[in-house]
């Protein structure tokens, strides 16, 4: 890197922070950000007396905005030094202990939101100031008395700040874009930016309408006696605070990395996103005698995980034609690694989203993909544009059989029944796992079966002979005999998975196992009230269904025969706290809730999902709502998921053991 090369690299870095601290609004990846940040260290070691003094490597933040005022922290708050690898974290592990000796560290999740500093004086909030520059930041403190997880008393009358992440869950996130895209407002990139632009608003109600969530991470100025960082979080995590609950206090490199992989399995459990593991040493002593850089403590560092938002571009967008007609966009994008998996294409939903975001071909595209999630567009690069990019009109004919389309806005649909996307769609999610799970059964053979003129409906399937499939390429006598076993095997399945691989519209796996457990293989007999009357069932399921089996009695029938589905039998429940009761699941568990339901249902329990007189327990998680306001008014049990679980496993040893868990109305265990 040149010296102009260094200073032009200050500058941008410089813009992507003003855009990221001040605006709320990246213009590029936190993963870009951080290798040219990294150029800069290199350079600026190499040469410091060259060092610009406003250089993102020497001050934490940016200029805190002027719309709020400004107030200062009783102590600084600091950045954190990342660390990438092995290598690295040993590096830093060593320079630690080769000072102190056996260290111990104290290993947290590293939230990704916004830091707040909290002021409490006399057991009271008195002070809510977002990190700014370290020294002051803006003051917030109407905006933080909205967020529940704040204690706006605490049973501690020194002067104290406490430290945290602001952070939205990610489902939150999601439903704050879908509102803001509805609403013509242009798109937080992610839950990160989401957090803290929506804690600093001007109008408190919208703050109060985001569900921010408070993870304290440590303390500032403060007068304790408390003589490791680790004691000190618990005694926080006693005042009322959230409790991120997987901490853990290691004595080596080997343990830290043992932990951080531990971690970042378990990160896409998380309600919010994790973007890696911050260490810190345990003994205050220590960590005060350690001190701390121009921007970052000596004694704490950030362990990133690997990114998952990339940037790349967008090359082309291609039409998929689905089972029922409706014609998706999918972005086809310059491959990029995202967690060790090559990400080419991503869903864009539809073409309202297209318009909304407003997508072209070229643009310089963030790319998300969280856990399984299917990865998406997050976000436009739209001052990156070179004018050569190409604006996505919306197709008035099928891609695959030309017929003209049925455009309904934020849907457009392939009204050609026969149209062979949507014939061999509907053959490849007959077969596949959700459905019937017929093994070998892939895409590419059900387009060659079609092709090949061999399978046209679902039914024939059910002909198709070892000559047939000998005659199609790369198909041998072993490949063709296990897939024609494949097939045969499929006889006798699940209802369930019979109803499902009809593929109904709005008739997905779970309404499939309610319809079966109420109706066995006959489905398809019940009347509007019958099928009205289900849990879950809403007037749109209800509709296709009965239209479903009016125009396609004939083929259901004919695939009942060939398939003889069978329905459960239904098998009585053990003896159990739950058996036959009525519970209502609500706030955000450890595990998705539909895990807890099926746990409870298993039980013999009915779960229902609102909280009457005629409730007997409320399972509630993090941020209940108003169903746990309701079970107090009523005095329903509520019960926590551990309390939850701990009476499940009672159930699970002790069949008899019938009720000797349950507390009495409202009461908790802790
Ligand atoms: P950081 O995110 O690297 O780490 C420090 C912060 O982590 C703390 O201030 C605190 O808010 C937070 N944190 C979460 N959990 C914590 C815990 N358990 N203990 C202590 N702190 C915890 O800090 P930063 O200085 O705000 O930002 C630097 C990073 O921000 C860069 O590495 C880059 O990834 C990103 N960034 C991105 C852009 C962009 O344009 N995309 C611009 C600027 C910065």
């Amino acid at each position: 890197m040149t010296q102009t090369e260094y200073q032009n690299a200050v500058k941008q870095l410089q813009k992507y922070s003003y855009h990221y601290y001040v605006l709320d609004d990246p213009i590029t990846t936190d993963e870009e950000y951080d290798i040219l940040y990294h150029h800069v260290v290199a350079y600026e070691n190499e040469h410091p007396d060259e060092i610009i003094p406003d250089s993102p490597t020497q001050r934490v933040g940016d200029v805190p905005q002027d719309k709020f005022d400004k107030a200062q922290h009783l102590s600084r708050m600091w950045s954190l030094e990342d660390l990438f690898n092995r290598e690295e974290l040993e590096t830093w592990v060593n320079r630690i202990t080769k000072g102190y000796g056996d260290v111990r560290f104290y290993c947290e999740p590293k939230f990704d939101g916004a830091s707040l500093n909290l002021i409490y004086d006399n057991g009271a909030l008195v002070q809510a100031i977002t990190r700014g520059d370290g020294v002051e930041g803006e003051e917030v403190t109407q905006n933080a008395k909205t967020i529940q997880s704040i204690p706006l008393r605490i049973e501690y009358t020194g002067r104290i700040e406490i430290r945290g992440e602001v952070v939205i869950f990610k489902e939150d996130f999601e439903k704050i874009n879908l509102e803001r895209s509805r609403n013509g407002e242009s798109l937080f990139a992610n839950p990160r930016n989401a957090a803290a632009g929506s804690l600093r608003q001007l109008d408190t109600r919208i703050t109060a309408s985001r569900r921010l969530v408070f993870m304290p991470y440590g303390i500032g100025a403060n007068t304790l006696e408390i003589k490791n960082l680790s004691e000190r979080m618990e005694w926080v995590y006693g005042l009322g605070f959230r409790n991120p609950h997987m901490t853990h206090l290691c004595e080596s490199a080997d343990q830290i990395e043992t932990f951080y992989h531990e971690m970042r399995v378990e990160r896409d459990n998380f309600a919010m996103l994790l973007d890696g593991m911050v260490i810190k040493v345990d003994a205050i002593a220590v960590q005060d005698e350690l001190g701390y850089t121009v921007k970052n403590p000596r004694w704490a560092a950030a362990y990133k995980f690997p990114a998952i938002e990339k940037l790349t571009t967008l090359r082309e967008v291609i039409m998929q034609v689905g089972r029922s007609g409706v014609v998706t966009p999918v972005a086809i994008v310059e491959p990029v690694d995202i967690e060790g998996v090559t990400v080419e294409r991503s869903t864009l939903h539809n073409f309202d989203e297209i318009e909304r975001k407003d997508i072209r071909i070229g643009d310089k595209v963030i790319i998300l993909r969280s856990g399984d999630v299917i990865p998406k567009i997050v976000k436009v690069i739209a001052s990156e544009r070179t004018g050569s990019e190409q604006i996505i009109h919306r197709p008035k004919h099928c891609p695959v059989c030309h017929s003209e389309l049925l455009d309904e806005g934020a849907l457009i649909k392939c009204q050609n029944l026969s149209c062979e996307a949507r014939v061999v769609n509907s053959i490849i999610y007959f077969a596949s796992k959700q459905c019937l799970n017929i093994d070998g059964l892939g895409d590419k053979i059900v387009e060659a079966l079609h092709n090949a003129g061999m399978v046209r409906e679902l039914s024939d399937l059910f002909g198709l002979t070892m000559e047939q499939l000998l005659s199609l390429e790369g198909f041998k006598e072993k490949k063709s005999r296990n897939l024609i076993d494949a097939i045969a095997a499929v006889k006798g399945c699940d209802c369930w998975r019979f109803i499902n691989a009809l593929g109904i519209e709005h008739i997905g796996e779970v309404a499939s196992k309610t319809l079966c457990g109420a109706f066995g293989t006959a489905f398809d007999t019940a009347s509007r009230e019958a099928i009205l009357a289900l849990e879950g069932f809403g007037g749109e399921m209800v509709e296709s269904i009965l239209e479903f089996s009016r125009v396609n009695s004939e083929k259901i029938e004919k695939l009942r025969t060939l398939l003889n589905p069978v329905a459960p039998i239904k098998v009585e429940a053990h003896e159990n706290p739950f058996k036959g009761k009525s519970v209502v699941i609500t706030g955000s568990m450890s595990v998705p809730r539909d895990s807890i339901k099926a746990i409870l249902e298993g039980l013999g329990a009915k779960v229902a999902s609102s909280v009457s007189k005629k409730t007997d327990y409320v399972v509630y998680g993090e941020d209940a709502g108003s169903k746990y306001d309701k079970a107090v008014e009523l005095g329903v049990t509520l019960l926590t998921e551990r309390e939850f679980r701990s009476l499940t496993s009672l159930a699970d040893t002790t069949p008899t053991a019938q009720g000797s868990g349950v507390h009495p109305k409202n009461s908790l265990f802790d």
